[in-house]
């Protein structure tokens, strides 16, 4: 049977276009459906405004630091709406762009709501397009906890990067990646700031050094944690105020409300089930390692599947797809040792295992912790300490994790991850040279293990 088109990709996030660009590269005819704007997640309610709003707030601490270094610096108010306007405009240019990446791959952009008719089949709006294979790139989507009143007078992540106002109180329900984030954000703007959670600490799944030292950063630049505490109510005043109860009596009154509580797989209304797909217990789309489905016809890449839902992971199943069918070079994604960050104040950066994961995994463990001040504290007088730690798998001398919690985590721990792709020992990092001063050099001076 003669299809339209070898492939669809149902969702132009940062999986589907590469998918999609890929695979016509390789001269196959792909259609790319979206039913908001190209860009997804990451370009247009994720990763990228994220950043720029935190870019945004970091200059209250840059100003605050700067006395030190006898800059007389003040910090006269902050235009919310203009941030807003900037960085929306950014997000339309971005959009741009990758709307033109798409048109120049030779790929169809189809915009509309796709729902799967049947195994080789969609349907987006009037029409109905076939192909040889789907793809199935939709994403996620917060997920919002029952509790009284937080959906209807609550906010996620997609309306806090759109605020026409901003607020003066707010309370982040949750203690993941987003809640961190966030409640960095918006405490840098000045922003009275309550993070609520129901663990202990922060960051579960973190290393558990990491996540102490997150809380204890947090709380240092003002940011008001409730550990151990979930939301029990949320009730609107009426004059734009919401009040909040928590488990633990508190009440507390605030301009906005996030639910930072989780995301959930993108499947509701796909249409799956007409093509014979059953999803997970979360909704996911259940892959095998070349992201196929068990309906031979259907794949899906990124955080419809719920592996690892991180932007360059989607990317890099995407593109392993398109080689894989169009360029005959099959191949698959490794999902161990993804080098991470988290993009708070001060941020975090990681790869590999956390310290309990290293020892069920591998038994016997050598950690090397370092706890220093940043040299540009000592004269901004900043008391905010740079942590870093390394775990070594004792029998191979392997660094099988690292971690860090300090200025620029993230631009660091990008090449601490190849290190570790490539079986670095605890001897190779011992043999290479630091880079002085900088706050890097720490991980390739660590001598003594702790105790
Ligand atoms: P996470 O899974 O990271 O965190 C969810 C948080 O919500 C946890 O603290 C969890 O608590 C809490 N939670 C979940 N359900 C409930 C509930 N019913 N009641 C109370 N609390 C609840 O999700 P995020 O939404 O923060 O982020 C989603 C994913 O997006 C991340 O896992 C990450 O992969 C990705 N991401 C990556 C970023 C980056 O790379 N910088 C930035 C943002 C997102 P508990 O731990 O107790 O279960």
């Amino acid at each position: 049977m003669a299809y339209d088109y070898d492939l669809i990709v149902i969702g132009a996030g940062s999986g589907g276009v590469r998918a999609s660009r890929i695979s016509a590269g390789h001269g196959a005819r792909v259609a790319v459906i979206e039913e908001s704007r190209p860009g997804g997640t990451c370009v247009i309610r994720g990763c990228v405004p994220k950043k720029l709003l935190m870019y945004g707030s970091a200059f209250s601490a840059e100003a605050e630091d700067a006395a030190g270094f006898g800059w007389q610096v003040s910090v006269d108010g902050h235009d919310w709406p203009a941030l807003i306007d900037a960085k929306n405009r950014e997000l339309d240019r971005l959009e741009g762009i990758y709307r033109s990446l798409l048109t120049n791959a030779g790929v169809d952009l189809v915009e509309g709501r796709g729902v799967i008719t049947g195994p080789h089949e969609v349907a987006v709006g009037g029409r109905r397009l076939t192909a040889e294979q789907i793809l199935v790139a939709t994403g996620g989507w917060p997920q919002i906890p029952d509790v009284p009143g937080l959906a209807e007078h609550g906010i996620t992540s997609n309306e806090a990067l759109d605020l026409a106002v901003r607020p003066d109180r707010v309370l982040i329900y949750g203690g993941g990646y987003i809640a961190v984030e966030f409640a960095s954000i918006f405490n840098g703007f000045g922003i009275d700031t309550h993070l609520v959670y129901r663990a202990d600490m922060p960051l579960r799944g973190f290393d558990d050094d990491i996540r102490r030292e997150s809380a204890t950063a947090l709380a240092g630049r003002g940011i008001t944690l409730h550990p151990g505490c979930t939301l029990t109510g949320v009730v609107a005043d009426g004059a734009g105020r919401r009040s909040v109860t928590l488990s633990d009596g508190t009440e507390l009154v605030v301009d906005q409300v996030m639910a930072a509580t989780g995301r959930r797989p993108n499947t509701s209304g796909l249409g799956l089930e007409a093509a014979g797909l059953a999803v997970g217990p979360r909704g996911e789309i259940p892959v095998d390692a070349s992201s196929r489905s068990e309906v031979a016809s259907i794949y899906a890449v990124g955080d419809v599947t719920d592996r690892v839902a991180l932007t360059p992971v989607a990317i890099a199943e995407g593109h392993a797809l398109a080689d894989s069918l169009f360029g005959g070079r099959p191949r698959r994604v490794t999902h161990a040792n993804i080098p991470s960050a988290v993009f708070t104040q001060p941020p975090i950066a990681s790869v590999g295992l956390a310290e309990d994961e290293a020892r069920s995994q591998y038994g016997e463990v050598t950690v090397f912790t370092s706890r220093f001040n940043a040299m540009k504290n000592t004269i901004s007088g900043r008391s905010e300490k740079t942590f870093m730690k390394l775990i070594v798998e004792t029998a191979s001398d392997r660094v099988v994790g690292a971690h860090m919690l300090g200025p620029e985590a993230g631009e660091i721990m990008q090449g601490i991850g190849v290190a570790i792709i490539a079986g670095a020992t605890k001897a190779d990092f011992d043999a290479t040279i630091g880079i002085h001063p900088t706050a890097a050099e720490e991980f390739v001076t660590m001598r003594t293990p702790r105790a």
